[in-house]
């Protein structure tokens, strides 16, 4: 494995998709009228990302992405674009927010002959033009694939289906780091399970592994949270029955979710090994409580009991996505204002 290294000292960051302006609202439902031409629609898109960097550089971010939102929230469009699906409406649409009103997609056939997800070359060779900070893109991992797919009808249990998404997940890292991508963050979201699901920290690692073994020259973490429906999770918030188990994968680190959980189950990372990475969410993206610096120096200190500065990143407990941009650009100046503190103080 290519050895990390960060592109400054307590780098800041965040996991998935930038804030969305609340303009862009009024532009959903011309959209899907047809109203956009394929160009148009570019340009939209285009003008959407440079804004989620610009935005990134403004608040002092060193590892910035494209914002994801080509893809309309973390994975809404990945999915779209699979082939031999079947849209399930949710059987409840009223009332409170709830995972059952997730819409699902039945797997109406085996994916064995699926080569291509996304054009997540595209979307990183945008992002690397645009900025002089680190680019880092987040991919779905082999089991964040399944998270909208009812597959039951092709596959016996949710690894078997994450196994069928390795060939193409893997083809699309080795054209990246082609590309000249050297981070790529794996993102692997709790799902809710099936009862025939198999599951396992175990079986996470062994299936992320044959993604990524033997690829050098990128940085690989995996983000792992308890999810973010609407913003509410919809798994148990614990990471210990992932760990040890968890580093068997053979990557460099992992993103983690402590900000909303006021940092419970931080000493998990000093039982990694010294040189494991932790990207550390430390910026709750369910509250509209704004972190202080001083929140976020406090924060920074107690993950550095654990890890030393050189594996150790700032980043969100989950994706911005649905955080109202200007709460996002208070609290992502907060962190980069923390982590210049923490720094100078050595
Ligand atoms: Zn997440």
């Amino acid at each position: 494995m290519t050895p990390y290294e960060p592109p400054n000292r307590l780098p800041v960051t965040t996991t998935g998709g930038w804030a969305r302006p609340g303009w862009y609202e009024l532009l959903e439902e011309p959209e899907r009228e047809g109203r956009f031409g394929p160009d148009d629609q570019r340009e939209l898109f285009d003008d959407y990302c440079t804004l989620a960097i610009a935005d990134q550089q403004a608040c002092g971010l060193d590892i910035v992405t494209d914002g994801e939102h080509r893809r309309r929230g973390w994975i809404e469009a990945i999915t779209a674009a699979l082939p031999g699906l079947q849209r399930r409406p949710a059987t409840r649409r009223l009332g409170p927010v709830g995972y059952d009103m997730l819409e699902v997609y039945e797997l109406q056939r085996p994916l064995d002959d699926l080569e291509w997800m996304w054009d997540f070359v595209g979307e990183y060779r945008f992002l690397a033009q645009r900025t002089d900070r680190r680019p880092r893109v987040g991919m779905p991992g082999p089991y964040g694939m399944t998270t909208e797919l009812d597959f039951r009808q092709v596959y016996r249990s949710r690894r078997e289906c994450a196994e069928a998404f390795v060939p193409a997940i893997r083809r699309h890292i080795e054209e990246l780091v082609a590309a000249g991508c050297d981070y790529i963050q794996l993102e692997e979201p709790m799902t809710p399970a099936y009862a025939e699901d198999d599951r396992t920290a175990a079986s996470m690692a062994q299936v992320i592994n044959k993604c990524v073994d033997g690829i050098s020259g990128c940085t690989f973490t995996v983000h792992v949270c308890f999810g973010s429906f609407r913003r509410l999770p919809y798994a148990k918030r614990t990471y210990r029955p992932l760990f040890p188990a968890l580093l068997d994968a053979n990557v460099h680190g992992f993103s983690l979710e402590f900000g909303g959980r006021e940092m419970a189950e931080i000493e998990i990372a000093g039982e990694w090994d010294r040189d494991r990475l932790l990207s550390a969410g430390l910026i709750d993206i369910k509250t509209h409580y704004a972190e202080t610096p001083a929140d976020l120096t406090e924060r920074i200190r107690e993950c550095l009991r654990y890890r030393d500065p050189e594996r150790l990143e700032i980043s969100t407990d989950c994706g911005l996505r649905r955080v109202p941009r200007n709460l996002a650009l208070q609290k992502m100046s907060a962190a980069s204002e923390a982590a210049r503190k923490v720094r100078a103080d050595g």
